[in-house]
């Protein structure tokens, strides 16, 4: 299994680092060949409308729909999740929005860098909680019944799979646990979706 992460700005490294923590080899991908390559690809955190347009230079954006709508597995932190939703507030005129999960979202909605902030994230199933480390993160402001939230934070999702798509508005990458990044490796997409500590 080859699992790519989208290396066009952001926090693409600290995945890469992750995932190798894991043994899971990944490649960085910029181009629609790199991009047909890999099995699961992981959308990092950074600036979602710089990402939108380096999208569009790198001829992604058409190629990265189509893999999306084919069912490609994927992570998408806090840019990724703006990047992964249905449809994004306050975003840049003509940014895009996959729309691979149908939730809302507020760009920057809990705030500027400087109010930044971390909290432990009770996610449904698991036996403790994950250190969430939000950066001008977006606020979930709603999401369809069709999505599964894993995790809320004050009453808003941070944390939702709908099909193979997993969004949080988070940084998993930054906390020295690779459950999120582990689950998404390990589950197999193909059959189902069993949460890896047994919840279905
Ligand atoms: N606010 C950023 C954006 O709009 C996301 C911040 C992040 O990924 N840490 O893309």
């Amino acid at each position: 299994m080859k699992v790519g992460v989208l290396a066009l700005q952001g926090a693409f490294g600290l995945h890469e680092r992750v995932l190798n923590r894991l043994g899971v080899a990944a490649v960085q991908v910029r181009t629609p060949q790199e991009l047909a390559e890999v099995d699961r690809l992981v959308i990092p955190g950074g600036e979602s409308t710089a990402i939108s347009k380096l999208l569009d230079a790198n001829g992604l954006a058409d190629p990265l729909a189509d893999r999306l709508a084919d069912g490609l597995p994927v992570l998408g932190t806090c840019a990724g999740l703006i990047l992964l939703a249905a449809e994004v507030v306050d975003g840049y005129p003509g940014q895009h929005c996959f729309g691979a999960v149908d939730v809302a979202v507020r760009r920057n909605g809990y705030g500027r860098q400087s109010e930044s902030f971390s909290a432990p994230i009770e996610v449904e199933g698991w036996e403790s909680d994950f250190p969430g480390v939000f950066i001008r993160a977006p606020v979930i402001e709603s999401a369809s019944p069709d999505v599964d939230v894993l995790a809320e934070l004050d009453g808003a999702p941070v944390l939702c799979r709908q099909g193979s798509t997993v969004v949080s508005s988070f940084h998993p990458e930054l906390a020295e646990d690779d459950r999120i990044h582990r689950w998404f490796v390990e589950q197999d997409w193909s059959t189902g979706h069993r949460w890896f500590t047994g919840h279905e």
